[in-house]
């Protein structure tokens, strides 16, 4: 196939992306010469567009010119105003509901994961250590290396230790309303399914966050719980923490791989460091990987408040009953009031870097964001680090934030996340493998030992959605399964626990 010049996304879009850096005065195609040198990604007027006119895209107005744009002109985001955020208040529901049987068909039905008592199965088999305050977190730190260095090699079906050291748990406003979200979390890490149901938790003795807020009663033991201020000393506590660790470590070892439906699979998907080519190539080939994990059985969560909040009524479109809409509108309610706490709006995103990829505001960001999310039904809405209660697409609200989303789906119980990226991240978390996916092929060239996968090609127009989300499924499917690895495991570059805490610090 031939390489194209530009990329247009629906009928009624008045502008294209140009798909590398074009000169001025290129044609770009009959009739349309480019006014300006316009960057990689960057939208080109297809027609004159009055002051005031809209700007569409993706058959939607991204904003509204500023000034009088020529037919050929580079669109930059200093040349159109935001359009009002769409009223999340009855909201259409229902009305793009694509039936199940049309969504496509997985290339692989089954996987090999860790099964677990509970909720979806384990993609890793983790010893996971989870502190109760961020003052624990030096000693546990230390504690890790150790376990990993004198007991793991005795445990060869356990994959690793996992030291869960977020900054939550004292000096905290431990009872207000917001608390809630930050203690679930960890309630919620505890039990993560890459953990195989083992509890080991490291307290202080002295935080807010006791253990009665995370554990229910029967589990609040010295199998599973160890204060550090019950230690006379430094080699006291690391014995205890080595002691307890080997006991669950024996435990863990017991644990195989089992041929498993993909109903037992629960998927993360986030984008990061977007640019205009987002939503065409990387979002909607993760989108269709989404569709066909969905087909089979399985589960898929997407998030990110502020990237999905200006194509709300999408997504209202895609719930099949009041309730789910319902949801759908508090959680973004919820985050509207957050912003507006703290001064601010949804213009405080994208980053300067989204930008110079040719994203000009936040609707165009909301556009390709929500891509990922393929075609399917929403069968549930969750609040951030809630886990779902059903199979199928998940819509779970976090904040966008790559390293505050990433934590949250985690709590939600993620097995794997599946990242998309346009400018480039090193991302990775410990406690679920990620994959990256680019947008664009200069980035995999450029960064060729920390993406996994390119759907720079989609932009191209060298391979189709279908063939590259097939390629991101089949991918997913043998991370999960522990046959394939990829660059953000290989090269240990894991991101910090960085837990929501929208309530007050004392
Ligand atoms: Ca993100």
């Amino acid at each position: 196939m031939a390489r194209r010049k530009y990329v247009k996304i629906k009928d009624q879009d008045n502008v294209v992306v140009v798909v590398q850096d074009t000169p001025k005065g290129t044609e770009l195609m009959e009739g349309l010469v480019t006014g300006q040198d316009v960057p990689q990604a960057h939208k080109v007027a297809l027609a004159d567009i009055p002051a005031g006119g809209e700007i569409v895209r993706y058959g939607v107005v991204l904003g509204y010119a500023i000034h009088d744009i020529k037919k050929g002109d580079w669109i930059n985001e200093h040349m159109l105003e935001l359009p009002e955020s769409p009223s999340v208040d009855n909201m259409e529901y229902g009305t793009n509901l694509v039936p199940f049987e049309e969504l496509p068909m997985p290339t692989r039905t089954t996987w090999m994961g860790y099964k677990n008592a509970e909720g979806p199965a384990g993609t890793r088999n983790l010893l996971g250590i989870v502190t109760t305050v961020q003052c624990a977190a030096g000693v546990l730190k230390v504690a890790v290396e150790r376990i990993k260095k004198e007991l793991l090699p005795k445990y060869p079906n356990v994959d690793g230790v996992v030291a869960v050291t977020h900054p939550y748990g004292c000096g905290v406003a431990i009872n207000a309303p917001m608390a809630v979200i930050p203690i679930r979390a960890i309630t919620n890490v505890i039990r993560h399914p890459n953990f195989g149901g083992e509890i080991m938790v490291v307290g202080l003795g002295c935080e807010k966050l006791t253990y009665d807020r995370v554990l229910p009663p029967e589990d609040i033991n010295s199998e599973n719980v160890l204060t550090l201020q019950d230690y006379a000393g430094h080699d006291a506590m690391m014995n205890a923490i080595l002691e307890m660790a080997d006991k669950k470590l024996q435990r863990l070892n017991k644990r195989t791989r089992e041929e498993l439906p993909l109903s037992e699979l629960l998927v993360g998907m986030q984008c990061g460091g977007s640019d205009a080519f987002s939503g065409v190539s990387a979002n909607p080939s993760a989108g269709f990987a989404a569709d066909m994990i969905v087909r089979g059985g399985g589960t898929v969560m997407f998030s990110e408040v502020t990237e999905v909040r200006d194509g709300v009524h999408m997504l209202a479109a895609r719930c099949p009953d009041a309730r789910t809409r319902d949801r759908l509108a508090e959680e973004m309610k919820w985050y509207d009031d957050y912003l507006a706490q703290g001064g601010v709006g949804r213009d405080a995103n994208p980053t300067p870097g989204n930008k110079k990829g040719g994203l000009a505001n936040i609707v165009e960001k909301a556009m390709g964001s929500i891509a990922k999310s393929g075609t399917s039904q929403i069968v549930e809405v969750l609040s951030p680090a809630q886990k779902p209660t059903k199979h199928g697409l998940i819509y779970a609200a976090t904040p966008a934030s790559d390293i505050v989303c990433g934590p949250s789906q985690v709590a939600s119980g993620i097995g794997l996340q599946v990242f998309m990226t346009g400018r480039g991240t090193p991302y990775g978390l410990d406690i679920s493998p990620v994959i990256k996916v680019c947008s664009r092929n200069e980035m995999k060239d450029h960064w060729f030992d920390l993406i996994d996968i390119s759907a720079g090609d989609v932009a191209t127009g060298e391979k189709t959605i279908a063939e590259v989300g097939t390629e991101i499924f089949e991918f997913i499917l043998a991370v999960a399964s522990g046959e394939a690895e990829p660059y953000s495991d290989k090269h240990g570059f894991h991101n910090d626990m960085c837990i929501f805490n929208p309530a007050p610090i004392t």
